[in-house]
């Protein structure tokens, strides 16, 4: 393989982007009193540590663990 020089990346000013807003609000629901928890928690990780839902798997994001869910 060849080598190829990177092109250092101009550097300009980009507009930042909004800062994107953590969505651990998404993995409860208030129902009534009581708090629902919709996401599965990380069995290494213990509660509090959600799994992100994926299209064909759920994994944690702290320590990598990964469920993967059957298709039917
Ligand atoms: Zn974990």
């Amino acid at each position: 393989m060849a080598k190829v020089k990177k092109k250092r990346k101009e550097r300009t000013r980009k507009e930042k982007a909004p800062k994107k807003h953590s969505k651990k609000h998404k993995a409860y629901e208030v129902s009534g009193d009581k708090l629902v928890r919709k996401l599965a928690s990380c069995p290494k990780c213990g509660e509090g540590v959600h799994l992100a839902k994926h299209a064909d798997r759920s994994s944690c994001g702290k320590c990598g663990y990964t469920e993967f869910t059957k298709k039917e």
